[in-house]
């Protein structure tokens, strides 16, 4: 567990709810001529048209996923293991619950509903990132992409950035395959793409691919969030 400010712990979970979700945007910093791919591992199985593509193209991605995507991936979790120079694993969660915690339901998705479950969603997803990976993530993306606005100061007094992005390639891997191609070959430097690779069933997965080379085919350099954003050392 990443638990950088042990005291202000139990003030925090006492913190009422503020109104208003956050939906974090990210780009990488200015400057930046790198698009960064960042891919959620919900639940589900897992999409190896993106994950060979990626391989045998030597693309860097940040991959978030959760317990749950682990506990049934065990195959895909060993190809990420051995090429730990591509992929920067980081947390999605415990059981892919959305940080909300002032409405039962966002997205169709049962939310945490408070702090302390929203704590133990990050805090059992990080867990599980740290053991099967032997790094702590550094970054956390939650099931709906919001927040409410409690739960993200929950997260930061974790220790942990907060990942947002600045093109929605496939709409939780729901867009067809010429659509999500489209979306990803008109990324610009300095773009957080996500996209979803928990989706081998769906046509969304086979743009994203073919995105990934049209940009390749532009000369377009990937960078995953730990190279563009350095933690500070010492
Ligand atoms: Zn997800």
């Amino acid at each position: 567990m990443r638990l950088l400010f042990a005291v202000p712990l139990l003030s925090l979970l006492a913190t009422p709810a503020i109104a208003g979700d956050v939906e974090p945007r990210l780009t990488l910093p200015a400057g930046t001529h790198a698009v960064a791919l960042t891919f959620d591992a919900c639940s589900g199985g897992v999409d190896e048209r993106i994950l060979d593509e990626l391989i045998a193209d030597r693309v860097p991605a940040t991959i978030f996923v959760t317990h749950r995507w682990l506990k049934r991936n065990a195959v895909a979790t060993t190809k990420l293991l051995a090429h730990a120079d591509l992929f920067e694993i980081e947390n999605h969660g415990e059981n892919h619950v959305p940080a909300i915690t002032d409405r039962p339901t966002v997205f169709g998705l049962q939310t945490a509903g408070s702090l302390s479950a929203v704590l133990q969603e990050v805090t059992g997803g990080a867990g599980a990132v740290s053991a099967t990976f032997g790094r702590a993530p550094i970054w956390y993306r939650d099931a709906s992409a919001r927040y409410s606005r409690d739960a993200t100061q929950l997260i930061a007094g974790l220790g942990y950035r907060i990942a947002g992005y600045s093109l929605n390639a496939d709409v939780g891997a729901s867009l067809p395959a010429a659509t999500v191609s489209k979306r990803v070959g008109m990324a610009k430097p300095g773009d957080v793409i996500i996209a979803h690779i928990n989706h081998p069933e769906r046509p969304a997965g086979a743009g994203v691919v073919e995105g990934i080379k049209i940009l390749l085919a532009k000369g377009v350099r990937f960078e995953r969030l730990d190279a563009a954003f350095p933690t500070p050392t010492g």
